[in-house]
């Protein structure tokens, strides 16, 4: 059988994320910073796909762009919403009804999918870094500490702190009195975790089955498992969940 290309390209605000389907196989993957430059990110995470398959881009038979900078993606041939996309990346794992959370670098979504893989709802939080990794990657710079010890450390936590409040700014006074009052980094990191998830319950309610997305999840599973114990019941994450939407992009790039 001949082989059938095709890419989708999720150029999100923090991270690009591409995915490489054959038909209905993942034959490549590729992620890079997206930067100042998304158009830079995007030939970046072509030339891997490309290197890592022995592929030409002209190989290619059709690339779909999603994400905040899809638009920058000027050999798409055409775009898709991330809500579009993140449905059907996450169907395609869990091929029912749910809720998925979708915890990205600078904003955060629960879309609400049909068992027939069509949203039903959607919410996003765009306007404020609370509860999404931007959140998280300014307390790890306050912290002098990688946001990539986060999970780690979260796991050493011995204390049930929370943070009086989520907003990035506040939070950070509330944590460098924290720190000046000599409380341990694990459970200040866990605290900032316990706020996301404060953030996403406050967004909307979770009901069925719940599926967590976006590069905060791929990262850091204790966010999961402290959402799940929250509901009171197992939370789903699909294999690569920080690949979703590039995923749902390169299957849409299927169905034109
Ligand atoms: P977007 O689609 O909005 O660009 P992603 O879903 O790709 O965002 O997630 C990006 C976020 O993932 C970053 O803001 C950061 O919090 C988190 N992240 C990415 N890489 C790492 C890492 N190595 N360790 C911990 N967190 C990470």
């Amino acid at each position: 059988m001949a082989n059938h290309y095709l890419l989708g390209l999720d150029v999100g605000a923090s991270a690009t994320k591409a995915v490489l389907l054959d038909g209905d196989v993942v034959r490549a993957r590729s992620l890079r910073k997206s930067g100042a430059d998304f158009g830079a990110a995007v030939r970046a995470c072509l030339k891997e796909i490309t290197s890592a398959t022995g592929l030409e881009a002209t190989e290619i038979e059709r690339v779909v762009a999603t994400g905040y900078g899809r638009r920058s993606v000027d050999f798409a041939a055409t775009t898709v919403t991330e809500i579009t996309c993140h449905a059907r990346g996450c169907h395609a794992s869990f091929p029912h009804a749910m809720t998925i959370v979708d915890i990205g670098g600078q904003d955060n979504k629960v879309i609400v999918v049909e068992d027939s893989g069509d949203r039903r709802s959607f919410k996003m939080n765009r306007k404020c870094a609370a509860g999404t990794g931007a959140f998280l990657e300014e307390l790890a710079n306050s912290l002098d500490t990688p946001v990539s010890a986060f999970n780690d450390l979260a796991g050493q936590a011995a204390g049930d702190l929370e943070l009086g409040s989520f907003c990035t700014v506040f939070a950070k006074t509330e944590l460098l009195k924290l720190i000046a009052d000599g409380t341990p980094l694990p459970d200040i990191v866990k605290a900032a975790f316990r706020s996301v998830v404060k953030r996403i319950l406050e967004m909307d309610p979770l009901t069925g089955n719940v599926v967590m997305t976006g590069g905060v999840v791929a990262h850091n599973p204790i966010i999961v498992d402290l959402v799940s114990n929250a509901l009171g019941r197992k939370v789903l994450v699909p294999d690569h969940p920080q690949y979703t939407g590039a995923l749902g992009a390169a299957l849409s790039a299927g169905e034109m």
